[in-house]
C-alpha cells in the first residue's frame, strides 16, 4: 500500500523519536515529553509497518493484525488504569516477558517458513547461514529474557522467595550448558533437514530456559534492581535479533536503544549498589559471595508517638526524610509534602535522601515525590546527604528498611553487604516509621532500630504523617 521509500523515511523518523524519548526520560522534568514521543514514535511504527506489508496480503491478514491490535489495546488500557504504582515493577518485568516470547515465536516461526522455502541449492548460501545464526541467537536471548522475566515477576511480587537459591557446583553446570548450546548452535547450522535442525532448536530452547530460570533464581533480593534493568536490556536484544530475523531495520534500531540503555542503566546501579557488573549480569555464573544474612540482631528496641515525634520536629532545625517502599505502599507522598510545607514555614531545613535502589524500580521515589509536587531542589542523592548527616538533627525514615541498614557496611553475612547505605545513624535523632519490626526485601534484620538515638514509631506511614501534621502548630 506504500513505497519501500516512503516506509523507510517514517522508520528513520520513528527512530529519531525514540531517540527523543529516552532523552526526555533522563530528566524529571522532561519525562512527560519523552513518554509521548516515544508513543508516536511507536504508533508510526506499528502504521507504516501495517501497510507496508506488501502485495498479496490478503484482506484476510489485516483484519487479524486490526483485532489483534484492538484486543491488545484495550488490554493495555485496562491493565494500565487498573496497575497501583506499588505493582509497576512487577508490570515492567512482565512486559519484558513478552519481549522474549515473542523474539522466541518469531524465531521458530522465521526458521519452518525459511526452511519450507528452502531449495538445495540455496542451502550453501551464506545469507542462509545468516539466517540460521540470527534465528538460534534470537531464540536462545528471546527464551531467557522470557524464563527469567517471570520469575523476576514472582520474586517482585512476594509470589517466589527472594532469598538466592545456589546450587552445589552450578559453575560446572553453567559451564557446560553453554558449551552445549555453542555446540547445538553448530548442528543446527549444518543439519541437512528441517526436523533435525528443529531438533537442536528445540533442546536449545530447554538449556536457555533453564539458564534464564537460574540466572535470577541465582540472585539475592538486594540485587534484584540489577536484574530489572537488565532483563529490561535483554529484552532489548530479543527485539533486535527479532528484528534481524525479520528484516526489519527499525526493530533493529529500536531493540539496540532499549537493549545499550538497559545496559547503561545495570551498570549505573551496580556502581550504585557497589557490586561487580559481570557477577550479576551472568547471575548463577558469578561470584558474588553467598549470604545468609541469618545474624540475629538482639537489643532494646524504644517506641515513640505522634505527639513526641511532633514535638522532636518543632524543636529540629535540619530534617532529612528517607523514603522507601513502605511510603509507596501507604501512599504517603501526599501528607507528607504537607509536612514538608509545614516544617519549611516553620523556617527548618527540609530535604529528601533519596537512595539509588529504594522502592522497586530505578527513580521510584523520585516518581512519587514528584507526584506529590515535592520541589525537586529538596529531593537529592544518598552520597550527597550523607557527609551532612552527623550536623543533622532529625531523620525520619519512612516505610524504608534495607537502604538503611547499617549491616550493610559491617555484616560479611548480610546479602547486602557491600551495598551503600543512607547513613541515618549518623544523625543526632532518627525515627523509623513502619508498621512491625518485619524485614525489608533482602529479608535482614536492621541493627538500626537498636540504635540508642533511633525511636520506632510504628503504623501505616500514611496514617502516621497524617496524624504527626495534626499536631504541628
Ligand atoms: P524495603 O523493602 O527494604 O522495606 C520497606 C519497609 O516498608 C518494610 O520493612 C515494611 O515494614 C515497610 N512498610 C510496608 N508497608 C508500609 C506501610 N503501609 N506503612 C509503613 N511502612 C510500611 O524497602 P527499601 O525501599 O528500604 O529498599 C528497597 C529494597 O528493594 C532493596 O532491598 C532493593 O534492593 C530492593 N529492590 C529494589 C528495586 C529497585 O529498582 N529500586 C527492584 C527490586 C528490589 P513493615 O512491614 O514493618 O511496615
Amino acid at each position: 500500500m506504500i513505497t519501500a521509500e516512503l516506509q523507510t523515511a517514517a522508520y528513520l523518523f520513528a527512530s529519531v523519536l525514540f531517540i527523543l524519548s529516552l532523552g526526555g526520560l533522563s530528566s524529571q522534568e522532561s519525562a512527560k515529553r519523552g513518554v509521548l514521543y516515544g508513543m508516536i514514535g511507536m504508533a508510526l511504527a506499528i502504521a507504516f509497518t501495517v501497510l507496508g506489508l506488501g502485495e498479496g496480503v490478503g484482506m484476510d491478514a489485516y483484519s487479524y493484525i486490526g483485532g489483534a491490535i484492538a484486543i491488545a489495546s484495550v488490554i493495555g488500557i485496562f491493565v494500565a488504569r487498573k496497575v497501583e504504582m506499588t505493582g509497576m515493577p512487577q508490570l515492567v518485568a512482565i512486559l519484558h516477558s513478552f519481549v522474549g516470547l515473542a523474539a522466541v515465536l518469531v524465531g521458530y516461526g522465521s526458521y519452518i517458513d525459511h526452511m519450507e522455502h528452502m531449495t538445495p541449492d540455496k542451502m550453501e548460501a551464506v545469507a542462509h547461514s545468516i539466517h540460521l545464526v540470527e534465528v538460534f541467537i534470537g531464540v536462545f536471548i528471546g527464551m531467557i529474557t522470557f524464563i527469567g522475566s517471570i520469575i523476576a515477576w514472582g520474586k517482585l511480587d512476594g509470589k517466589i522467595r527472594s532469598k538466592p537459591l545456589i546450587l552445589p557446583a552450578r559453575h560446572a553446570i553453567n559451564g557446560l550448558m553453554i558449551l552445549a548450546c555453542f555446540v547445538l548452535g553448530y548442528l543446527f547450522c549444518v543439519a541437512e533437514t528441517m526436523q533435525d535442525g528443529m531438533l537442536y532448536l528445540y533442546i536449545m530452547t530447554a538449556i536457555a530456559t533453564y539458564i534464564g530460570f537460574m540466572m535470577v533464581m541465582a540472585i539475592g533480593g538486594a540485587d534484584m534492581p540489577v536484574v530489572v534493568s537488565m532483563l529490561n536490556s535483554y529484552s532489548g536484544w530479543a527485539a533486535a535479533a527479532a528484528g534481524f530475523m525479520l528484516g526489519n531495520d527499525l526493530l533493529i534500531v529500536t531493540g539496540a536503544l532499549v537493549g545499550s540503555s538497559g545496559a547503561i542503566l545495570s551498570i549505573i546501579m551496580c556502581e550504585a549498589m557497589n557490586r561487580s557488573f559481570i557477577s550479576v549480569i551472568s547471575g548463577g555464573f558469578g561470584d558474588a559471595p553467598v549470604a545468609s544474612g541469618d545474624r540475629v540482631v538482639e537489643g532494646e528496641v524504644t517506641a515513640t508517638t505522634h505527639s513526641e515525634t511532633a514535638a522532636l520536629l518543632n524543636e529540629a532545625s535540619s530534617i532529612v526524610i528517607v523514603p522507601g517502599y513502605g511510603m509507596a505502599v501507604a501512599k504517603a507522598q501526599y501528607p507528607i509534602y504537607d509536612m514538608v510545607q509545614r516544617l519549611q514555614k516553620k523556617g527548618k531545613k527540609v530535604s529528601f535522601a533519596i537512595h539509588p535502589v529504594a522502592g522497586r524500580l530505578p527513580g521510584h521515589m523520585n516518581v512519587l515525590l514528584a507526584e506529590a509536587n515535592v520541589s525537586y531542589d529538596i529531593v537529592l542523592e544518598m552520597e550527597e546527604v550523607n557527609p551532612d548527616l552527623p550536623e543533622t538533627d532529625v531523620v525520619m525514615v519512612i516505610g524504608a528498611n534495607d537502604i538503611v541498614n547499617p549491616g550493610a557496611l559491617d555484616d560479611k553475612s548480610s546479602p547486602i553487604y557491600g551495598m551503600p547505605v543512607i547513613e541515618a545513624w549518623n544523625a543526632k535523632q532518627v525515627i523509623v516509621m513502619k508498621r512491625s519490626m518485619a524485614t525489608g526485601y533482602a529479608g535482614v534484620q536492621n541493627p538500626l532500630f537498636f540504635k540508642d538515638n533511633t525511636d520506632m514509631l510504628y503504623g501505616d506511614a500514611k496514617d502516621s504523617v497524617d496524624k504527626i501534621n495534626s499536631e504541628l502548630n
